[in-house]
C-alpha cells in the first residue's frame, strides 16, 4: 500500500495543481465580468448625466427667449413714450416697462442658476467619462490578456493531465475510481492525512482501531468514517523511510 499511497499523493498533487489553474481562470473571468458590469453602470450614468445637462440647456434656451422678448417689449414701450398723450397712458406704459424689466431680470437670474447647474453636471460628466475611459482600457487589456492566458492555462492543464495519465496505471483501477469519486464530492481532496487520530480532511477524530491499522500499514486502504477520504498516517515518503 505504500507504493499506492505514494502514487495517490502524486495524483492528488497534480489534481490540486489543475484545480488551481481552473480557479485562476475563474477568478480572472469573474474580475473581468465585474469590470464589465461597472463599465455598463458608468456608461448608463454618463447617459443620464448627459440627458440632465441637455434638459438644463433647453431650459436655458427658454430663459434666453424670455429675456429677449422682455427686452423687445421694453424698447418698444420706450419708443411709445415719445408719443404719449396723457398721464393715464404714461402710467400704463411705465407699468408695462417695469413689468418687462422685472421679467427680464428674473429670466437672467434663472439663466445664471441654470448655467451653474449645467457646469456642475458637466464636471460630474467629465469625471465619469474619464473613469469610464480608464475602465474601458482596462477591460480591453484584460480581455486580450484572457485570450493569451486561456491558451497557457489549457496547455498547462493538458500537460498535467498527461502526467496524471502516465502514473495512474501504477495503482489499481478500483482504488483510482474510489479516489476520483471522493475527490469530486469532497472539494477536490480524495486523500487525507491523519495526525493524532484526526483526519486532516474533515478534522474529526477517527476510531483508534482505524488509526492503529493505518500506522501498521495494512494491505487495504483505510477511509475516514466521516468524510470517506482515503487516509494515510504519515506522508507516504515518511512511510517509505520506515
Ligand atoms: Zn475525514
Amino acid at each position: 500500500m505504500i507504493e499506492t499511497l505514494k502514487v495517490l499523493e502524486e495524483i492528488q498533487r497534480i489534481d490540486l495543481e489543475i484545480k488551481a489553474i481552473e480557479e485562476q481562470e475563474k477568478e480572472f473571468i469573474a474580475n473581468l465580468d465585474q469590470l464589465g458590469t461597472e463599465l455598463k453602470e458608468e456608461n448608463a450614468a454618463i447617459e443620464a448625466l448627459g440627458a440632465e445637462a441637455g434638459g438644463l440647456a433647453a431650459q436655458i434656451k427658454e430663459a434666453e427667449e424670455r429675456i429677449r422678448e422682455s427686452g423687445e417689449r421694453v424698447s418698444k414701450d420706450e419708443k411709445r413714450l415719445n408719443s404719449v398723450k396723457n398721464d393715464r397712458e404714461l402710467n400704463a406704459i411705465t407699468k408695462e416697462i417695469n413689468g418687462a424689466n422685472k421679467s427680464r431680470k428674473q429670466g437672467e437670474q434663472e439663466k445664471n442658476q441654470l448655467a451653474a447647474r449645467v457646469s456642475e453636471k458637466e464636471g460630474a460628466l467629465n469625471a465619469k467619462k474619464e473613469s469610464a475611459a480608464q475602465k474601458q482600457a482596462d477591460f480591453d487589456r484584460l480581455s486580450a490578456e484572457l485570450v493569451e492566458k486561456r491558451n497557457a492555462w489549457k496547455e498547462a492543464a493538458q500537460s498535467k493531465l498527461k502526467s496524471k495519465d502516465d502514473i495512474k496505471s501504477k495503482i489499481r483501477p478500483d482504488i483510482l475510481r474510489k479516489y476520483e469519486m471522493i475527490r469530486s464530492k469532497r472539494g477536490g481532496l480524495g486523500l487525507a492525512q491523519v495526525k493524532n487520530e484526526i483526519c486532516q480532511g474533515c478534522f474529526t477524530h477517527i476510531p483508534p482501531q482505524v488509526y492503529i491499522m493505518l500506522k501498521r500499514g495494512t494491505e487495504e486502504l483505510q477511509s475516514c468514517p466521516h468524510c470517506h477520504r482515503l487516509l494515510y498516517a504519515e506522508t507516504p515518503r515518511e512511510l517509505e523511510a520506515v
